[in-house]
Parts: structure tokens; C-alpha cells; sequence
């Protein structure tokens, strides 16, 4: 097989990981030709193309080598890795994204008095997820059926062809309209940068390792928030101890005030008011949270 000289990225073609997929995508400092109603779109700058299909061939696609890299639900992905024989085994999950946060779960039908998982002992649980659910039922020695459906598992306890579901839950409105009641996670979910184990040993391998310094950066940089703000000398240590957590802030001198130090610290969280105002009390004036645009370590 020929190989590729630029990085080719599978994410799905159109559904609830698309549009945060791109804009993080587009963070990282990758942009590509609009062409989102086809599968192939070219990428401008960097040697890097997208590859736009259903979200479950992505890991396929990745261990076949079509694709370098792929985000993907880790639902998906471990699934995959359950089900997919010898070649699943060479796929890792690089790096967790933080958003389609979602769980997998079963749920039983609300007028059950659930209390254990030896209830499902026997039971017909239907799901799109039948690796997944299948170990965590050898874990707990539970002998149940499981039926394997490709959609609507959540009606199949109404239909009569299941006792139970095993599907994915995010706030659990789906549930609630189907009579159905969230009873054990078996995986807390998110999208994640899927590619294989070994990277390859030419320049798409520089490149993945170039992109997953820009995407730490930017993963990191999302939570992230500067706080500026000026202290006298003798309230610093006080105005230090409040400092929500992060590396050690940077001192500056003020210009014609010997006294007063400028302060600057990285914070890897929201800044809340209330932790403002405190930091005010123990002496700090002229206060600024800033969100963070870049950041390269
Ligand atoms: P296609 O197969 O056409 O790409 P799909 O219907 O399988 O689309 P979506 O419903 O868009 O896919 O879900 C994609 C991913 O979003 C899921 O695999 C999961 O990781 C995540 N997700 C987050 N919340 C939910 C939810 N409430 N229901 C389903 N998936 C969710
Ligand atoms: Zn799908």
C-alpha cells in the first residue's frame, strides 16, 4: 500500500460530535475547505485532511489505516475494542475531549423495585452494546440474554421483546418518557482522540505528537483563567494563600510604588466572585480575570 505523507482524521460526518469536533479542531490551529456534505475535506496550512463518516466505522477505519486519527464516543470505541477481534487491540484512546459526555447504562422499567444487579438474573436486556454489556454481566457472573438491537432500544421493554435496556443516558429524559429508570452505569462516556497504539515512524508521526501538544493546550486552556491584580507588600503572602489552585503566580513591580507589587497567576478553574471579594479582603486591589486564548508549555 502506497503511504501517506499527510495525516488523515475521521470524525463523524453529522450528529452531536460534529460541530464540537470541528471547533476544536479549528482551536488546534487546523482549518479545512468547506466541503461538509462530502466525505473528504482537504485541509489548508497543515498537511492534515478530515475524513467525514458515521461514527461507528471510525474505529475500523483507524485500525485499518485509512485514517491516522479519530474522535469518537469512548462508548464506541470500547465497544469496538470488545468486539472487533485482533485488530482492535492496536487502538488507544490518546486523549479525552470533554464534551458528548454521555453513560452508558441499563435501565429497568420504573415499577421495578430495583435494588441489585442479580435481579437482571435471567432477564432480557436490550442494547446497541452488546460487548460492553456482555462483561460487565460475565464480571458480576449474571446470566442474562441480551439482544442485540441497531436503534430504539428504549421501546423494546414496551414491545414486549426485552425486560431490560442497556443504552446511552445523558440527561435521562428519554428514560422518564419510555417508563424507564437509570439502574446501573456500566461506563461514563465522553468523545475522545482515538488513533493507533504505534505512532507511525514518519512525518504523520511528528505531526500527531505536534497536535497533541496544541490540543493539551487547548484542552487546558478551556478550563483556564488569568488573574491579575495589585497588592502592598505586606498583604502578599495573605492575598497568595487565597489563589485558587495553579503554578506559582508571577510578581511585578508597580511603577513609583515601591510598596505595591502587580500580581499575575494562571488558575485552572473558574474564578468566582466570592473567591474574588476574599482575595479583596486580605488586600488586593484592581482585580482582573482574563480567559486564556493560548497556551504552550
Ligand atoms: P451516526 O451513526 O449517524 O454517526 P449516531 O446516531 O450513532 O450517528 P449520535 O446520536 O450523534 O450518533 O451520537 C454520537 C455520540 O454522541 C454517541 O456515540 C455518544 O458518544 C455521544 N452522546 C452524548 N450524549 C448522548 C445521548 N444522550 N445519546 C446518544 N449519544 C450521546
Ligand atoms: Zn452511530
Amino acid at each position: 500500500m502506497k503511504t501517506r505523507d499527510r495525516l488523515r482524521i475521521a470524525m463523524q460526518k453529522s450528529g452531536r460530535l460534529t460541530e464540537p469536533a470541528l471547533d476544536l479542531l479549528n482551536r488546534c490551529g487546523l482549518t479545512f475547505r468547506q466541503s461538509r456534505d462530502k466525505l473528504f475535506c482537504f485541509g489548508e496550512g497543515e498537511p492534515v485532511d478530515l475524513l467525514l463518516v458515521r461514527d461507528d466505522d471510525i474505529p475500523g477505519l483507524i485500525a485499518q489505516g485509512v485514517c491516522d486519527l479519530g474522535i469518537v464516543g469512548r462508548n464506541v470505541l470500547s465497544e469496538y475494542r470488545l468486539t472487533a477481534g485482533r485488530e482492535a487491540e492496536e487502538l488507544a484512546e490518546w486523549r479525552a475531549l470533554g464534551f458528548g459526555r454521555c453513560r452508558l447504562s441499563i435501565a429497568v422499567p420504573q415499577e421495578l423495585d430495583y435494588r441489585e444487579a442479580a435481579q437482571l438474573q435471567g432477564q432480557r436486556i436490550a442494547t446497541s452494546y452488546p460487548g460492553l454489556l456482555g462483561e460487565w454481566l460475565r464480571e458480576r457472573g449474571i446470566d442474562a440474554g441480551v439482544v442485540t438491537l441497531a436503534g430504539s432500544v428504549e421501546i423494546a421493554p414496551r414491545l414486549g421483546t426485552a425486560d431490560a435496556i442497556c443504552d446511552l443516558v445523558q440527561s435521562g429524559g428519554t428514560l422518564v418518557a419510555n417508563q424507564l429508570r437509570e439502574a446501573e452505569v456500566l461506563l461514563e462516556s465522553e468523545a475522545v482522540l482515538a488513533g493507533a497504539k504505534a505512532l507511525p515512524s514518519d512525518e504523520r508521526g511528528d505531526m500527531i505528537e505536534l497536535l497533541l501538544k496544541r490540543l493539551d493546550g487547548v484542552i487546558q486552556v478551556r478550563e483556564s483563567r488569568l488573574l491579575l491584580l495589585q497588592t502592598s507588600r505586606h498583604a502578599l503572602e495573605a492575598v497568595i494563600r487565597l489563589l485558587p489552585g495553579g503554578p506559582q503566580p508571577t510578581l511585578l513591580p508597580v511603577a513609583g510604588q515601591p510598596d505595591q507589587l502587580m500580581l499575575q497567576a494562571l488558575c485552572a478553574g473558574e474564578v468566582s466572585w466570592r473567591q474574588l471579594e476574599e482575595i479583596k479582603k486580605a488586600g488586593a486591589r484592581e482585580m482582573f480575570v482574563l480567559p486564556v486564548e493560548k497556551m504552550l508549555a
